[in-house]
């Protein structure tokens, strides 16, 4: 199994940070192609997960953590340019409530032009469509092929958000959206081999933010990591230095939270893959 962060950045429009974006790697579908999950479409995503050679028409699963914009600005591209080169099996998409009325809003009525001259044209509106699957209530998500997905909800300024575990090849990841965990999130992540989370910016940043406490701290990360044991931690979402213009700031916050976790620590960057043997 591998991670690959597409994008480890978030809302500002920063070149060298893709918006939240990541794909598992795993096993193979029946025309011989990786299995891809993909968790969260922002920014760029597509254009990162072309950089890693996978065509998002390969790409079957997406699963949304919340519906703030930097999360899924870019799934109409991910969707359209998949149907466009003629996906081969149904997409799903995985989210909160309120996906199904993203999804319905987003793909048909605002194309409806280029679609009616697509299909006028002999294009199939096989692959147009996903079939979208609302996550009501903690818990499994999915099982296919010996893999599965389940998720937790995480505390995140009123909207509602979601982190995933992934459990595969003996292995088994965590993908937070963003947010604070909620009472029993250590069960949830124990002793994950990879836990990949939202790390916005330190203490006082968020502090003087007016969307701060929407957001964990790196010191209370490390604390949540060594409670959950997981083996390695891979650190996203890194907003503070689009504010700041401290380029610094992302390895301050690795520091910070390496004294409160002793496993390993990685600080995110776009392209960064994670094999997970
Ligand atoms: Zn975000
Ligand atoms: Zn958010």
């Amino acid at each position: 199994m591998k991670l690959i962060l597409l994008g480890s950045g978030a809302v500002r429009n920063n070149p060298r940070r893709a918006g939240p974006a990541q794909i598992l790697q795993f096993g193979w579908q029946d025309d011989g192609t990786d299995r891809v999950w993909m968790f969260d479409c922002g920014r760029a995503a597509c254009l990162r997960l072309a950089q890693q050679h996978v065509p998002a028409e390969t790409v079957n699963r997406l699963f949304l953590t919340h519906l703030h914009f930097d999360h899924v600005v870019d799934v109409p591209y991910f969707v359209y340019v998949g149907w466009n080169n003629s996906r081969r099996y149904p997409l799903r998409i995985y989210g909160p409530v309120g996906t199904r009325h993203f999804i319905e809003h987003l793909i048909r009525p605002p194309f409806r032009d280029d679609i009616a001259s697509r299909i006028g044209h002999g294009k199939s509106e096989f692959g147009l469509d996903p079939e979208v699957i609302e996550i009501q209530d903690a818990g499994h998500v999915l099982h296919e092929d010996g893999c599965s997905a389940s998720a937790v909800f995480t505390d995140h300024g009123g909207i509602t958000t979601l982190c995933y575990g992934v459990e595969g090849e003996g292995r088994r990841v965590i993908i937070s959206g963003d947010g604070l965990p909620q009472d029993g999130f250590a069960d949830f992540a124990r002793n994950a081999d990879l836990m990949v989370y939202e790390c916005s910016g330190t203490a006082e940043f968020l502090a003087r933010q007016p969307w701060g406490t929407w957001h964990i701290t790196p010191e209370a990360l490390g604390d949540l990591a060594t409670d959950c044991g997981v083996r390695r931690l891979l650190i996203k979402h890194l907003v503070m230095e689009d504010i700041t213009g401290d380029l610094t700031a992302v390895h301050d916050m690795g520091d910070r939270i390496r004294r409160h976790f002793d496993g390993e620590v990685m600080v995110g960057a776009d392209g960064l893959a994670v094999d997970l043997g």
